[in-house]
């Protein structure tokens, strides 16, 4: 099988490994897509070092074989399912995990390839992985389904600001991250969505996709008026999510923000006003489920097909990581070759 390895700044190499054999509770995927993210955007400028190092944590492909264990099993998938993978490990008995907050799982690892190199799996034409962390997508276009772990990380988001149908939303930041607020916002049937950005041609966008109203953050609360949650998708706006924020009002905080930015809100008016700041980090696996079946419905097509800026396969992985360094971008895919070995 190939991976794609990242050996330095601006450095990739693809390298051949063996071919993995499920284990008892596994199914081997065979990779189609895997988009690229902020992670593999940080690692290939240098803004993050840290190699050698094999990540893809946005994954979609085929299930070509499946262990012993859960052969046969009703519900578990079968050889032929496209599925979207939830990459990362989740240890199950720590205590964030015993809590039900797996996402912060404090042991989660991915994998490694023969020489140690930690490899998150995602660029690579092949992986197992265990049953349980792939969901299937029905005959949705496979870089939709790559895009199962972003989505399933923006409906822990909505659950996380308590979202509800009706709810008033404001958005900070219409890009990919942004955009999916969006469309699942106005899927959950939110009253009014409202799409902040500095961007004109991303405001304009986030209108063709169903925003009631945008703004740029100087007119937003003019413009918006207060919500009852406000998401920050940037990695800015803290503060006017604040202002926006209305009575029993949530911020959620979406973004990775600079580690010195704070996030305040009075003690008074947190009391008064019932305002509240929340964080919202990966995904759970209910998040999982019920991103995978709005992907397996069809019901976001138009929205996932909308945010494919480009497709690059593994001769031309460089290319997909240059375009992400250098330029706006929704979402890049990189696209293996079908497994040989
Ligand atoms: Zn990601
Ligand atoms: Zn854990």
């Amino acid at each position: 099988m190939k991976v794609v390895v990242f050996t330095g700044v601006g450095e990739v190499e693809v390298r051949s490994e063996p071919s993995p054999t499920p284990g008892p509770d596994q199914v081997i995927v065979d990779v189609g897509a895997c988009g690229v993210c902020t992670f593999e955007r940080r690692l290939f400028a240098g803004d993050k070092q840290w190699y050698p190092v094999a990540p893809g944590h946005e994954a979609a492909g085929v299930i070509s074989a499946v262990g012993s264990a859960v052969e046969g099993l009703s519900g578990s998938p079968v050889v032929g399912d496209r599925v979207t993978m939830d990459l990362l490990t989740r240890c199950g008995t720590c205590g964030p995990c015993r809590r039900g907050k797996s996402a912060l799982c404090r042991y989660r690892q991915g994998r490694v390839l023969s020489d140690g190199t930690v490899s998150f799996g995602g660029f690579a034409d092949r992986i197992a992985i265990d049953a349980k962390s792939v969901y299937p997508v029905g005959d949705a276009p496979v870089h939709h389904a790559a895009m199962g772990e972003p989505l399933a990380c923006c409906i822990h988001s909505l659950r996380q600001g308590g979202f509800q149908p009706g709810d008033r939303v404001a958005i900070i930041g219409g890009g990919f991250m942004g955009r999916l607020h969006l469309a699942l916002a106005r899927l959950g049937g939110a009253s009014s969505i409202g799409v902040i950005d500095i961007s004109q041609e991303r405001l304009d966008l986030a209108s063709d996709f169903g925003a009631s109203w945008t703004a740029t953050p100087d007119e937003a609360l003019e413009i918006g008026g207060k919500q009852d949650v406000v998401f920050v998708t940037a990695m800015a706006g803290v503060d006017l999510a604040v202002e926006m924020a209305d009575l029993g009002g949530t911020v959620v905080l979406y973004s990775a923000f600079d580690n010195a930015l704070p996030a305040t809100v009075g003690a008074d008016k947190s009391h008064r006003e019932e305002v509240a700041i929340v964080g919202a980090f990966s995904q759970e696996p209910e998040d999982w489920q019920l991103g995978s079946s709005y992907i397996r419905s069809g019901i976001l097509h138009d929205d996932l097909e909308a945010l494919v800026t480009a497709r690059y396969d593994f001769d031309t992985v460089t290319d997909a990581l240059t375009l992400v360094t250098t330029e706006p971008t929704f979402r890049v895919f990189v696209e293996p070759p079908t497994p040989d070995d």
